[in-house]
């Protein structure tokens, strides 16, 4: 039975999952232990909404399931050993194969098989181990040889030490995160053009727009709350543009739907701004005085008329022609992106295009104005901002500059490597080239969350040292050398930033189970192992530490956030909840202008073909998370999507002889997959969709991983599969 509430600890915190950041509070049952519910707070980005995984998705955390224990490997020949690494790729793909179609445990990582190559340490057995090895690889191979995996679900004080850890201990910059799966295409788009990889506004500010075009987003599923926002502005007379290659649910609240084949946003927008310039529906005052390159912008567009972007884009030419006038004629209007931008080769293009269709039409720097890269997870953020990404310090501060190295040489007291570090995409790439020999992922799961993961399986197998600290035996840490057991968020303090900029802080509800322990203390841990004279006493002191290394939290503290946070940047935290709208007078170029950059339409890198005929598009459900990890093992959201399924239109499954709830192959020419089929009339003929969060039908066999040449993005929502009925596994 439920204690009543007045019985219960109530303890405020932020949802670990998606980039809203919604405020919530726990019902603790101190008595019997647990957690009996989670309640929505009303803080201005949820106002008391959660969806199904803030509601219900926290008992993960509670898991049997959690490590509790540091282990260190006994047995090389599992996965490590004589094999090579592809017949090692490939028997544990078998392996997978068999063990069921995504009911538990069938999904997950086989305990029962792996645990017997590992043997229970204590921390200072595990930690002095760790030290001497990648301390050894560091010495022999120097900063080249070593790389770390950060993760966007720890606090931003974790993200910073975790940076700070590879670039003074390893005078490397090789450490990123899952940033650069997500929106790292968009984030360089922003840089050139405005200055700043943050959003400019709000999504609440929906409600000030006459017209707000949502582009690439599945927003219901990945954005719950937030789509819940936007839902509401439509009712309140905001004019919704919807444009994705799916019919996401967005699509039936939308006043004009553009189901674009993928892979041709550029031609989309480039003919909407190519209509808009014809119709004399831009801002000139706001082009002559706030932006550079409009001449050039404008003579790239002239060549997309709306018949030839209708053409590529397979949306007629009149819909195309409507957009342009009910973007061009909008008051406010206001772009809201997610990865279907993002997720491409072309997808620093595509959110060129998108900086531009605000700029031209002066939709910047005023309420219900702007531009919003919807972010993934809880904290990508604010992992961001804290600097783990191997070509910026904190604040996006350039690794390449001297006057920031120097900045940071001088905080942190040694030298720092004056080289840009490599990507995920590109650490995976070196290991398999001998560069990179040993490394530290902290929360990550390149395993299930790269692009082509035979590739990245053949590149964990064959690393000389790793080192995962996870809350789970993650399928990355089936290849560890030594494995650390860490805390979820619901077993420490620290600071989230949610993709409005809101930074906010998470409260402590339990101890971490057994020996594991919390994410900055262990990273600490190993610091002073490796020479560095690091004493932090608690995150408020991490906080401490950053804040005046970054411009933007200026005057922000542990003591002013509130219980519902505040936004950056925000000159007066006592007495206001931050800037909504940026970008107001100036933009943060160094000429203070937005700067247009025009792109021509690239189609996508692997194309359909006679032998693989459809496109593959891949990404998240509603009800799991990424890989899996935390939300299939939570007994809600498991029960209600306990199985991977491939969504087939009506007319491709039927041409297929498939039916809803068959099995079928897919295929690319990377990998196969065999899972149950899905019909859907959200799908259009020659496209399906795959989530990736399940390992016993992992989507990402199947793609490719030719990268964004900008933003280092993988092109996780086009490649081409053959798909056919299949028997049961
Ligand atoms: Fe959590 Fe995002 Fe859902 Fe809010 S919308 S409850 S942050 S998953």
């Amino acid at each position: 039975p439920i204690q009543p509430r007045a019985q219960l600890d109530a303890v405020d915190t932020v949802c670990p999952y998606c980039g809203v950041g919604c405020a919530l509070t726990y019902y603790v049952d101190r008595v019997r232990g647990g957690i009996s519910f989670a309640e929505g707070r009303d803080q201005p980005g949820n106002k008391g909404r959660l969806c199904v995984k803030g509601r219900y998705g926290w008992d993960y955390a509670a898991s049997p399931q959690r490590l509790t224990t540091p282990l260190i490997r006994v047995d090389s020949a599992y996965p490590k050993g004589p094999l090579s690494a592809d017949v090692r790729a490939d028997s544990q793909l078998d392996g997978f194969a068999k063990r069921g179609r995504g009911r538990r445990p069938g999904g997950l990582v086989p305990y029962e098989e792996v645990l017997p190559h590992f043997r229970e340490a204590t921390w200072d057995e595990a930690l002095d181990l760790v030290a001497e090895r990648l301390g050894g690889i560091y010495a022999e191979s120097g900063s080249a040889g070593i790389a770390g995996f950060g993760s966007a679900k720890c606090s931003n004080e974790e993200a910073y030490l975790f940076q700070k850890l590879i670039r003074t201990a390893f005078r490397s910059n090789n450490v990123d995160h899952c940033t650069r799966l997500c929106h790292a295409s968009s984030v360089a788009a922003l840089f050139e053009g405005v200055g700043s990889g943050a959003v400019s506004t709000t999504y609440g500010d929906i409600a000030n727009a006459d017209v707000a075009i949502i582009t690439g987003s599945n927003a219901t599923a990945n954005h719950p709350v937030a789509s819940s926002f936007f839902k509401q502005a439509r009712r309140n007379g905001t004019k919704i543009i919807y444009v994705d290659p799916r019919a996401g649910t967005v699509a039936d609240h939308a006043d004009i739907f553009c189901q674009l084949k993928p892979g041709t946003d550029v031609a989309l927008y480039n003919g909407i701004m190519h209509e808009v310039i014809r119709l004399g529906l831009v801002d000139r005052d706001f082009i002559a005085e706030r932006t550079t390159n409009y001449e050039r912008l404008a003579e790239t567009v002239a060549a997309y008329p709306p018949e030839l972007a209708a053409q590529i884009t397979g949306i007629d030419a009149e819909t195309i022609r409507e957009v342009a006038r009910v973007w061009g004629g909008a008051g406010a209007g206001v772009i809201y992106w997610g990865m279907g931008i993002s997720q491409h080769t072309t997808g620093t293009d595509n959110a060129r295009c998108l900086i531009a269709m605000c700029s031209i039409t002066g939709n910047v720097g005023r309420p219900g104005t702007g531009l919003h890269p919807l972010r993934g997870q809880n904290n990508v953020q604010g992992a961001s901002d804290a600097g783990l990404i191997p070509m910026f310090y904190p604040n996006y501060q350039p690794a390449g500059d001297e006057k920031s190295r120097v900045l940071f040489e001088e905080a942190w007291g040694t030298d720092l490597n004056p080289e840009n570090g490599l990507t995920v995409t590109e650490i995976i790439a070196s290991v398999l080239d001998g560069g990179v020999r040993g490394m530290y992922m902290l929360g990550e799961n390149p395993f299930m969350s790269d692009p082509n993961i035979n590739k990245v399986r053949k590149a964990l197998s064959q690393m000389d040292f790793l080192v995962v600290q996870d809350i789970f035996l993650t399928e990355t840490a089936e290849f560890a050398d030594v494995i650390l057991p860490a805390s979820s968020y619901l077993e420490k303090d620290g600071t989230y930033t949610n993709t409005d900029r809101r930074v906010q802080l998470g409260h402590k509800v339990f101890d971490p189970p057994g020996a594991a322990r919390v994410d900055w203390e262990i990273v600490q841990d190993l610091a002073q192992r490796l020479g560095l004279d690091w004493d932090y006493a608690s995150p408020r002191e991490v906080f401490e530490e950053m804040v005046p290394l970054m411009p933007d939290y200026a005057n922000l503290d542990y003591d002013n956030l509130g219980s519902t946070g505040k936004l950056y940047p925000n000159p007066d935290p006592d007495g206001s909840d931050g800037t909504v709208v940026l970008f107001d007078e100036r933009f943060n170029t160094a000429d203070g202008l937005a700067h247009l950059v025009p792109a021509e339409w690239l189609p996508g890198k692997e194309l359909p073909s006679e032998e693989y005929p459809l496109v593959l598009n891949t990404g998240r459900l509603l009800e799991h998370w990424h890989t899996g990890s935390m939300t299939r093992r939570s007994f809600a959201l498991d029960s209600i999507a306990p199985r991977a399924e491939a969504y087939v239109s009506p007319e491709d499954a039927a041409e297929l002889g498939l039916a809803d709830g068959d099995f079928a192959r897919v295929e690319s020419r990377r990998g196969e997959i065999v899972l149950n089929v899905k019909v859907s009339h959200r799908e259009v003929k020659g496209n399906i969709f795959i989530p990736f969060h399940f390992r016993e039908a992992a989507a990402n066999l199947l793609t490719i991983d030719e990268i964004d040449p900008t933003g280092k993005i993988p092109e996780f929502k086009f490649c081409a599969v053959r798909m056919a009925p299949a028997a049961d596994r």
